[in-house]
């Protein structure tokens, strides 16, 4: 097998039937040895009959990995690689924002370049709001400082990787992934390509503004311990002014006399280092939570069903 297509679904019944078909056409030369496993992420509408259909449609074998329910794009990304089989697999979203040409030239790029193990595609000009731009912007630079490996801004999932890249990244036993930093954090050697992002062909974004942050959150937990040191730092500090103020409120004091006095400053100093102890806690927490969804250790995604069209006796 050469090429595997793994899409992941939720909740895309409109999408289906044409992004099959755009993929045949643009994918034609690849049609002989090809693969398309689509990972139902468990939809609420009718993408599974769909899959079903284009399934028993497609000329090439198509898998549909049905999960028992909607456990997100990371374990929709992480069943469809370890179901592919392909030397190359192409990651693409069901909603034809991605252009399936693009593949096409991901996989030519490859090709020339057998030296490159990866061609990832990003956003030419980003199609989102200032205030979303400026949170990604801002987290990208956060993330980048905040840990040693490289993130490329705008890098998306719609990438095209070799298996030896495939098998390094199946190869990570986390369960709490986080696949841009996976990409970059396995290595191997990725060409970056602008493609231009097109309107959603059917349906709706799942991201909200914070279920994107708490994958922003995710992400550096997963990837950096520099919070929990920032944490200790901050401490550290803390505990010095309080030193110096100590000093200053004796020496005043002997200068001085005692007046009773200060009492806002009091609250002001107790409301904010109770809100740093706080927040400090709030980081060693995030952590902690993690941990203790690692050591759970339940699997990251569980499957309904598996549909093969190249298994049913029909099809043969
Ligand atoms: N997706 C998924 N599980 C989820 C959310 C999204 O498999 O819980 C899939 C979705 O069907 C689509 C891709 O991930 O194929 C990208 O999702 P979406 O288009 O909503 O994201 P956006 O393009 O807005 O970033
Ligand atoms: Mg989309």
């Amino acid at each position: 097998m050469y090429l595997t297509v793994v899409v992941p679904c939720y909740n895309e019944e409109g999408n289906l039937h044409p992004l099959h078909e755009r993929l045949m056409e643009e994918l034609k030369e690849y049609a002989s040895d090809m693969e398309i496993v689509f990972v139902n992420d468990g939809s609420r509408d009718g993408t599974k009959r769909e899959l079903s259909e284009v399934a028993s449609l497609s000329p090439v074998p198509v898998r549909v990995i049905d999960f028992s329910r909607n456990f997100g794009k990371e374990a929709a990304l992480l069943a469809g690689l370890s179901h592919s089989r392909g030397e190359k697999v192409a990651i693409i979203d069901a909603d034809l924002q991605q252009n399936p040409k693009y593949v096409a030239q991901m996989l030519a790029f490859l090709r020339e370049n057998p030296d490159y193990d990866c061609v990832a595609a990003y956003q030419d000009v980003r199609r989102e709001g200032k205030v979303l731009s400026f949170f990604k912007k801002t987290f990208y630079r956060l993330i980048n400082r905040l840990t040693s490996i490289e993130f490329y801004r705008s890098a998306s999932d719609f990438r095209v990787l070799d298996r030896k890249m495939v098998d390094a990244i199946l190869s990570l036993p986390e369960r709490c992934r986080f696949s841009k930093g996976i990409f970059s954090w396995v290595g191997f050697r990725t060409h970056y390509m602008p493609y231009h992002v097109e309107a959603r062909h059917a349906g709706k974004t799942k991201w909200s503004f914070w279920r994107l942050a708490s994958y922003a959150v995710n992400g550096i937990v997963a990837f950096s311990d520099k919070p929990l040191i920032l944490s200790s730092v901050l401490g550290l500090l803390l505990f010095f002014i309080a030193i110096v103020m100590m000093l200053f409120v004796v020496i005043k004091t002997l200068l001085f006399g005692d007046p009773v006095a200060g009492f806002p400053t009091l609250a002001s100093l107790i409301l904010s280092l109770s809100g740093i102890q706080l927040l400090c806690l709030g980081i060693v927490g995030q952590y902690l939570a993690k941990m203790y969804e690692e050591v759970k250790g339940r699997p990251v995604y569980l499957v309904k069903e598996i549909l093969d069209n190249r298994e049913d006796p029909k099809q043969k």
